[in-house]
C-alpha cells in the first residue's frame, strides 16, 4: 500500500518534467520556426495573453496601494487586490528570503494589508454572523476539557484566554469555536456560515486562512507565544473586541 502511494507521486514528478520538456520543446520549435503564419498567431496570442496578466496584476497592485494611501476603495476593486496580492505573494516570499526578512514578518505585514482592506468595506454584520475561530492552543495544555468539540465545555476557570474568549462572546452575542486546524477550521466557517470572521492564530496559519476563505471577510489577530509555538498561547482580548466592534458598528481595530 505504501509503496502504491510512493509511486503515485513518483510517477506524477516524472509527468511534471515530461510535460516541461514538451512546453520547452515546443516554445523552442514556435521560436525557431517563426516564419510560420500558425507559429506567428501563437506567439502573438501568448504575448497578449501575458501582457493581459501583468495588466490585471499591475491595476490590483496600483489599486491596493491607492486603498491603502487613500483610505478609500472602490466598489468590486477587493476581488483584484485580492487576486493581484494571491498571484505575488509567493514571489515576494521567496524575494524576502533572499533579502533575509523573516517569514513571520512579511506574513505579519500581509495580515496588516488585509486586515486594512477588510476595514475598507465598511461592511455592517450582525453580531450572530460574526464567528470567532480561535485555535485550540490556546487552550492550557493541562485542561482536561473537550472544547472543540463544544466550547461551551470551557468551565471559565481562568487559566487560559478561553474563558474570556467565550465571556466576551456571549456578552456580545457573537459565535465562538475552537478549531484543531485548517480542517476543522473550514468544517465550522461551512456549517456555521458566517458573514464575517475574527481568525486567532499564527502568522503562518492565518495567511493560509485568510487566501482560503475569498468571500468571506477576515480579520486576523496573531496570537501571542510566550512558551514558543502551538503551547498555552495568548491572544490579545481588546483586540477581538475591537474587532467585533469593526463589525457590528464600523469601529477602529
Ligand atoms: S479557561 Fe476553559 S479551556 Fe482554559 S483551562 Fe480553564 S476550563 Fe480549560
Amino acid at each position: 500500500m505504501n509503496e502504491a502511494r510512493k509511486r503515485l507521486f513518483v510517477l506524477l514528478l516524472a509527468f511534471s518534467l515530461l510535460a516541461l520538456v514538451l512546453i520547452f520543446a515546443f516554445a523552442w520549435w514556435l521560436v525557431s520556426k517563426q516564419s510560420l503564419i500558425i507559429n506567428q498567431i501563437i506567439l502573438t496570442l501568448t504575448l497578449v495573453f501575458f501582457i493581459v496578466v501583468f495588466l490585471i496584476i499591475s491595476i490590483g497592485v496600483i489599486l491596493l496601494i491607492y486603498s491603502l494611501w487613500s483610505l478609500k476603495i472602490y466598489r468590486g476593486s477587493n476581488i483584484l487586490i485580492r487576486k493581484a496580492i494571491d498571484f505575488l505573494f509567493p514571489i515576494a516570499i521567496k524575494l524576502g528570503h533572499w533579502l533575509g526578512i523573516e517569514d513571520d514578518k512579511i506574513k505579519s505585514s500581509y495580515i496588516q494589508v488585509s486586515n486594512a482592506l477588510v476595514k475598507l468595506e465598511q461592511k455592517t454584520i450582525l453580531p450572530e454572523k460574526i464567528l470567532i475561530l480561535a485555535p485550540h492552543c490556546l487552550q492550557r495544555v493541562q485542561c482536561p476539557h473537550k472544547i472543540t468539540v463544544n466550547v461551551n465545555n470551557c468551565k471559565c476557570c481562568g487559566l487560559c484566554p478561553v474563558g474570556d474568549l467565550l465571556l466576551l462572546s456571549q456578552e456580545r452575542g457573537v459565535q465562538l469555536v475552537v478549531a484543531t486546524g485548517g480542517t476543522f477550521a473550514r468544517k465550522f466557517i461551512k456549517e456555521k456560515k458566517p458573514q464575517a470572521i475574527i481568525a486567532i492564530a499564527c502568522e503562518r496559519d492565518l495567511t493560509s486562512g485568510i487566501q482560503d476563505v475569498e468571500c468571506i471577510p477576515v480579520m486576523g489577530i496573531v496570537n501571542e507565544r510566550p512558551e514558543g509555538p502551538c503551547q498555552n498561547t495568548r491572544v490579545n482580548l481588546c483586540r477581538v473586541e475591537k474587532a467585533i466592534n469593526y463589525f457590528v458598528q464600523g469601529g477602529e481595530v
